[in-house]
């Protein structure tokens, strides 16, 4: 453990034997998952691998899935909604409400996780400034760049303090110091006991960031470890493929020069 600090023994997340299909397309095969509270995960995998359907299972926003749920020891299944809570959520496509004023969109997130409006007014406009977008409290969400709206979709999953954060591909679009910060910031909310679950197909941020990486490819986890121990596979040969896809190893010289060659050619 990196940081040192004791991470408390109680599971934060568990997934048994997890199986989703979309009419006949099978996508996730059995996945089984355990997270402890403290932790930061990087769950990674190629695009289409099964990710998002994943985090959107336990969050609820996909039903009819085999297998077993269960966040901060409760099996969702059984559950009144009450642990979504205790959940903060960036979603990968950030449907957010363009024609909402970032303080209008981020008071609406607070009220319905049930915090009263002026601690949410307070909190969102503190927390806009520190991610340097404070000047656009009152501006309209359609008037922001990408990454503006990433640091929007971050502050709503933080503002009602969650004890786990679920972060689908968050940092697209944001520039490196931001990033810097976010890693701080996820490093200091795990030595609270916060936990989180950071989901992306590309291996740059995660592996800086993650106490333990979990491999997804085609719906079924192929490798749960630090970087270190991946990396061990790796040179073991069977995550080859895999791991170079992620880390983007795979963009070789040859295909450069195919493209170039390919502009350059004679028609
Ligand atoms: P990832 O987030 O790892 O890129 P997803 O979980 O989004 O992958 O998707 C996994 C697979 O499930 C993909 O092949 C995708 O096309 C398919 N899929 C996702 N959502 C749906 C849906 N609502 N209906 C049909 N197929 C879906
Ligand atoms: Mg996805």
């Amino acid at each position: 453990m990196k940081r040192g600090i004791i991470v408390e023994t109680k599971s934060a997340l568990e997934i048994k034997d997890l199986r989703k299909s979309f009419g006949s397309k099978n996508v996730l095969n059995g996945v089984n998952i355990e997270v402890y509270r403290g932790e930061i995960i990087g769950y990674i995998g190629p695009n289409g691998a099964g990710k998002s359907t994943t985090v959107k299972l336990i969050l609820g926003l996909l039903e009819d899935y085999d297998g077993e749920i269960k966040v901060l020891g409760e099996n969702i299944k059984n559950s009144d909604g009450s642990y979504k809570k205790r959940i903060g959520y960036v979603p990968e496509v950030a449907d957010v409400y363009e024609s909402l004023t970032a303080k209008e969109y981020l008071t609406f997130i607070g009220q319905l996780y049930g915090m009263e409006y002026d601690d949410i007014d307070k909190k969102a406009k503190e927390l806009m400034e520190v991610f340097n977008v404070g000047e656009s409290y009152n501006s309209r969400l359609s008037n922001f760049s990408k990454g503006m709206k990433q640091k929007v979709m971050i502050i709503a999953s933080i503002l009602h303090n969650p004890d786990i954060l679920f972060w689908d591909e968050p940092l697209s679009g944001l520039d490196a110091n931001i990033i810097m910060i976010v890693k701080e910031l996820l490093e200091e909310l795990a030595s609270k006991g916060k936990t989180i679950f950071y989901s992306s197909h590309i291996m740059d941020v995660v592996e800086k960031i993650s106490d333990r990486i979990i491999l997804i490819n085609e719906g079924t986890v192929i490798a749960d470890g630090t970087f270190e121990e991946l990396k061990l596979q790796i040179n073991e040969g069977s995550l080859e493929n895999i791991f170079n896809e992620l880390t983007g190893f795979s963009m070789h010289k040859e295909t450069a020069k195919k493209i170039i060659s390919i502009v350059e050619g004679e028609v």
